[in-house]
């Protein structure tokens, strides 16, 4: 998740975060640590393995193809050809969230900034998580899936959840997304 070590200690505590709210829709994620020693940040969510990407990068990057506005906190790319998909959360926008919401500037040596940032982060690696599973769906009028992402949502102490109509849809496209793998010769050996 993390590569380029903005918040080593965090990081798993974001991915639990990111498993409660995914765990709370019947949805059971699994993490791949292994990927941040090639830098590719994997995560892995099951069942029946279906596989995302997971990257938290400093700042949302600009340049072609990417198109993001400023201060966006994540994206999630999508893209059926090459596998797996990709959620990329920005931590430069994160921490200026935080900042903002808190009315006083955040200092990483603060024993205090690492709850408060990892919980944020991992709503939003949930939020984008759900768009890789059902990208056509649009955004909710409640929960966590609302557009925007309000910072009063995500840095709440009190547990945040996906509106249930959001979860049903999360169910039905991970189901969907198994049997188009299950569905799909075995990717050759190169
Ligand atoms: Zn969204």
């Amino acid at each position: 998740m993390d590569p380029h070590e903005l918040l080593p200690a965090g990081e798993r505590w974001a991915a639990k975060e990111v498993t409660r709210i995914l765990g709370a829709a019947d949805i059971s994620a699994r993490w791949d640590w292994s990927g941040n020693n090639n830098g590719n940040g994997e995560g892995v969510s099951k069942p029946r393995e279906h596989r995302l990407r997971v990257v938290l990068l400093p700042s949302e990057p600009s340049g072609p193809g990417w198109g993001l506005a400023a201060s966006t906190l994540g994206t999630t790319v999508v893209d059926r050809v090459s596998a797996p998909p990709a959620v990329y959360v920005f931590y430069r926008s994160v921490t200026s969230l935080l900042s903002r919401s808190q009315r006083r500037s955040r200092n990483l040596s603060d024993p205090c900034f690492l709850g408060p940032t990892s919980r944020v982060l991992g709503r939003v690696v949930a939020h984008e998580v759900a768009h890789a599973i059902a990208p056509a769906q649009p955004h909710a009028s409640s929960g966590l899936m609302q557009a925007g992402l309000a910072p009063a949502l995500l840095t709440a102490k009190h547990d945040v959840a996906i509106d249930e109509q959001w979860q049903r849809v999360l169910r039905a496209g991970l189901s969907q997304l198994c049997s188009e793998r299950a569905g799909r010769p075995a990717p050759a050996d190169h």
